[in-house]
């Protein structure tokens, strides 16, 4: 099935209580979303989750789990062949940890050689527009195969 078709039957898809709209998401599967960032540290910045509403990654089932795992996997890779960079892979599990959104949710951050990471900036930023999260998540969205499960 054509992934446009595929996502076009989510409208949106809630993210915590945050209502993520299709243009955002780039991966759809059985039990997982990735989804582009609203505020990336740095760019390329997106975050993989399982599909289901969980508020922490201790509620995942072992297949939910292992579909996660290798789903954050595959994107790592397609963002560092993409970017030409490595990541950092994070957590904030919990909200001692951090955790602002109470959904699971993986942090795939791309570090660059100039060392370009910068937290406080980015909680400084405005929102990205439409347009430009819409075009990030077009533009991965070709590298993965979407299931065509959906509830
Ligand atoms: P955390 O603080 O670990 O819970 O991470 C929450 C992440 O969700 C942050 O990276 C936010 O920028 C991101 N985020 C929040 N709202 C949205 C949204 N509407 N679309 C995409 N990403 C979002």
């Amino acid at each position: 099935m054509a992934q446009k078709s595929l996502l076009a039957n989510v409208f949106t898809w809630k993210f915590g209580t945050i209502d993520i709209p299709a243009y955002e998401i780039f991966l759809l599967r059985k039990n997982v979303v990735g989804l582009v960032n609203i505020k990336p540290i740095t760019p390329g910045h997106v975050l993989v989750c399982p599909r289901r509403s969980v508020a922490r990654l201790q509620d995942l089932t072992e297949i939910e789990t292992v579909d996660l795992w290798l789903s954050v996997t595959e994107v790592h890779k397609v963002i560092e062949d993409l970017l030409k960079c490595t990541c950092s892979i994070a957590v904030q599990d919990g909200p001692d940890a951090g955790q602002t959104v109470m959904h699971a949710h993986i942090h795939i951050v791309p570090q660059f050689k100039d060392g370009s990471l910068n937290v406080t900036e980015s909680e400084e930023r405005e929102p990205r527009s439409e347009a430009e999260m819409s075009e990030e998540a077009s533009r991965l969205r070709e590298y993965f195969e979407q299931s065509t499960y959906i509830q």
